[in-house]
Parts: structure tokens; sequence; C-alpha cells
């Protein structure tokens, strides 16, 4: 492209071409000079983009920043193994390196995120008319090293005990929006 998509000035030796390194389109220097980290697209350092997306992934950044202090500290959740009819009362985090979901209780369980390949978040008390449910639970299905098929757990936030079921909630939906942004990172 010869022109800045942004302000249209023409490039030339001394006006230079930049690519956003979010959106690939071409701006001049001034155009595209903020660097603003990009958490989901795996670049450690905060890299060039343009205005608009400059905003939209400060805004992400954000985001994850405290959804992953969320998920980093936890919530108790009542754990199915398979099709085990007894729950376990266990707590859920994400580990401090983002790459396992520990589950703490009776037993220790490490899962890595990588292995996961089903997260389906279970709600309740879906309004007939649609709107939002809230959260309830989450079903996640997960290859285990060494062995084939695929295992799976579920997650709910405990029914007698109200007082735990909010962080449980808000657990569940810092998961949901984390896995959102890993698969469209992986999509890309
Ligand atoms: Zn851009
Ligand atoms: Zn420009």
């Amino acid at each position: 492209c010869p022109r800045c998509m942004q302000c249209d000035t023409k490039f030339d030796f001394i006006t230079r071409k930049h690519h956003c390194r979010r959106c690939g389109k071409c701006f001049c220097d001034r155009c595209c000079s903020q660097k603003v980290p990009l958490p989901r697209m795996c670049f450690v350092d905060p890299v060039r983009q343009c205005a608009e997306c400059a905003l939209v992934s400060q805004r992400e950044a954000e985001f994850y920043d405290k959804q992953l202090k969320v998920l980093v500290s936890g919530a108790t959740f009542l754990v199915t193994f398979g099709k085990s009819e007894t729950p376990e009362t266990m707590v859920c985090r994400l580990s401090n390196n983002q790459r396992f979901l520990v589950l703490d209780g009776d037993g220790h369980y490490e899962i890595e995120i990588t292995r996961i390949s089903t997260m389906r978040i279970l709600t309740e008390g879906l309004p007939p008319g649609g709107g939002s449910a809230r959260a309830s639970g989450m079903l996640l299905q997960y290859g285990v090293p060494g062995s084939e098929g695929v295992s799976q757990l579920t997650l709910t936030a405990g029914e007698d005990a109200n007082a735990s079921k909010r962080p449980a909630a808000a657990w569940l939906a810092a998961m949901h929006k984390a896995a959102k942004l890993l698969y469209e990172s992986r999509d890309q």
C-alpha cells in the first residue's frame, strides 16, 4: 500500500511504512507508534500497533490480567471424575505458570491446559425467553499422558455452600473467557 491507511500520507524514503502487528494494515510512524503487549498472540514484548488496535489490545491486556488473578487464586468446587457418582470437594486453580489446572482435595491432580480438548460451561436456571443464565459448573474433557482416550471431569459450584458460590461463579466466568482467548489464538 502506498499511503497510510489512517491519515493518507504518502510513503517515501522519509515517511516509512509500518505494519500494525495486530491488524496488519500499513500506517505511517505517527499513526502506528504505540507499543502494547499482545498476550494472546504470544508476543512477549510490546509490539507496534495502530491507534485503534492499541486501544483494543490495552483493554484486553488489562482484562486478561484481572481474569488471571481470579484463576490463580482459585475457588472451591464439587468435582466429579468420569462417571463417578460421588463428587469430591476440591479447590481448583490455575498454576502460577498458567500451564496446569490444579485440583486439591483429598488427592492432588494436575491437568495440562494444552491437553484440554473440551471446555463447556454448565448453566442453571436457563430463562425460557433467552437472556444470560448463571454459570453453575464446567465440564472438561482432556487427554491423559500415556493413556488413550479422553477423560472427563465436572466442576460444580457447591449447592449448599452459598458463601463459596460467588467466587466459584467468578472463577468459572474467568476460565470461560480465558479459554476463548486461548482457542482464538490457536486458530490464528
Ligand atoms: Zn491495527
Ligand atoms: Zn498516518
